[in-house]
């Protein structure tokens, strides 16, 4: 079968020709039929120091998916060849304190896919049926494709209580503009995001923030003030990994207020402790999806009219993956999808 494969201790990928995986015996193959390009498959193409340090070739990457059972193993139940399905992309130990105590997003030993073992942007995956995901029919191949993220912005979202609370979002990326639309709907009042990319703030906007700002450009003060807000934010969702972002949500949030931290900041990023002390605020890091809350929550939230069809800005054949890799690393898209040429 074909596999975008990081070959070697270089930048790039490489198309090639791979054995298809093995199926154990409580694992489902998956005939993948639409894939979606994730920050970390671009820091793995880049081949930048963390993914020097993550990745060891050959390994197929790519965990953001959809496809349709093509096989089971032999104690697989309750799933068919055939169903549709998506795949929650850490498989976690099962035998550790949390996996044990039903927390497997804290799971000590989490493996991921396309990351510590193969994934997905090949013809076929393998994964185990603990982690299939069933896709209801009200989602569509392309939602279904980006289940993963979706599930980040709703675990980060709705990890604090957002009713009637004004909320500022810092990185409007594709989980930031997720998380925007969750947030609305989750009855948040105001919902400001900034972003250092214009392109990424008309994106905010359609998703429905309040205001969509360019700190480059516009002070949060000044939006602040211009909301009538007096007191700063009640919650703040931290998804660009810029510390200068986080420092700045740090000043601007109320006493009291919360943090959930997505983004992943740089080493030695300073923080102002002095205002988290004073303030009294809570800072939350988020790794993953709660499995599988979180992905009972994102299906219902879909079910009930979450759109998220603008954050698709475009759309390439495998064969063309270079072509896409590019058009994310120069900043203008969100969510890049893919599919195999014979496959639509
Ligand atoms: P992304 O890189 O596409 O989006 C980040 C956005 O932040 C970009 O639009 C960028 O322009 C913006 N930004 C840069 N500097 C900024 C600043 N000073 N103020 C405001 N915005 C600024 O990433 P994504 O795929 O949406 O992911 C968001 C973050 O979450 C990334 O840091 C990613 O590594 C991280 N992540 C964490 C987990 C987890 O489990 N914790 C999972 C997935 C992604
Ligand atoms: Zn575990």
């Amino acid at each position: 079968m074909r596999a975008l494969v990081k070959t070697g201790d270089r930048p790039g990928l490489e198309l090639v020709d791979v054995d298809r995986p093995e199926v154990g015996t409580d694992d489902v193959l998956i005939r993948v039929e639409r894939m979606a390009i994730c920050g970390t498959d671009l820091h793995i193409y880049q081949w930048n120091d963390w993914a020097r340090d993550a990745v060891l070739p050959p390994l197929t990457i790519g965990h953001e998916f959809m496809g349709t059972i093509a096989e089971l193993g032999d104690h697989v139940e309750e799933l068919s060849v055939g169903d549709r399905v998506s795949a929650e992309g850490h498989i976690t130990c099962g035998r550790c304190r949390n996996c044990r105590a039903g927390r497997r997003h804290l799971c000590r030993n989490a493996v991921g896919i396309g990351v510590q073992r193969d994934g997905a942007f090949a013809e076929y995956v393998s994964v185990p049926a603990f982690n299939i995901y069933p896709l209801p029919g009200h989602i569509d191949d392309d939602t279904g494709a980006v289940l993963d993220p979706l599930g980040n912005a709703v675990h980060t979202a709705l990890t604090f209580d957002l009713v009637g609370e004004d909320l500022l979002v810092t990185g409007a990326g594709p989980i930031g503009l997720m998380a925007t639309a969750i947030a609305k709907r989750a009855g948040a009042r105001h919902v400001v995001v900034s972003d250092v990319n214009d392109d990424r703030l008309d994106l905010a906007r359609q998703l429905g923030a309040t205001r969509a700002v360019n700190p480059t450009r516009t002070e949060l003060a000044a939006t602040m003030k211009d909301l009538g807000m007096k007191e700063g934010f009640d919650v703040g969702l931290e998804m660009s990994g810029a510390p200068a972002a986080l420092q700045g949500m740090i000043e601007v949030m109320t006493h009291g207020g919360r943090i959930a931290l997505l983004g992943l900041v740089p080493a030695g990023t300073p923080v102002g402790w002095d205002d988290v002390i004073f303030k009294g605020l809570t800072l939350q890091g988020i790794y993953g999806r709660k499995m599988f809350d979180t992905w009972y929550k994102a299906a219902a939230l879909l079910q009930e009219g979450l759109d998220l069809s603008p954050i698709f800005t475009h759309r390439f054949p495998v064969t063309a993956f270079e072509a896409a890799f590019e058009v994310l690393e120069q900043g203008t898209a969100a969510k890049v999808l893919m599919h195999w040429p014979d496959r639509g």
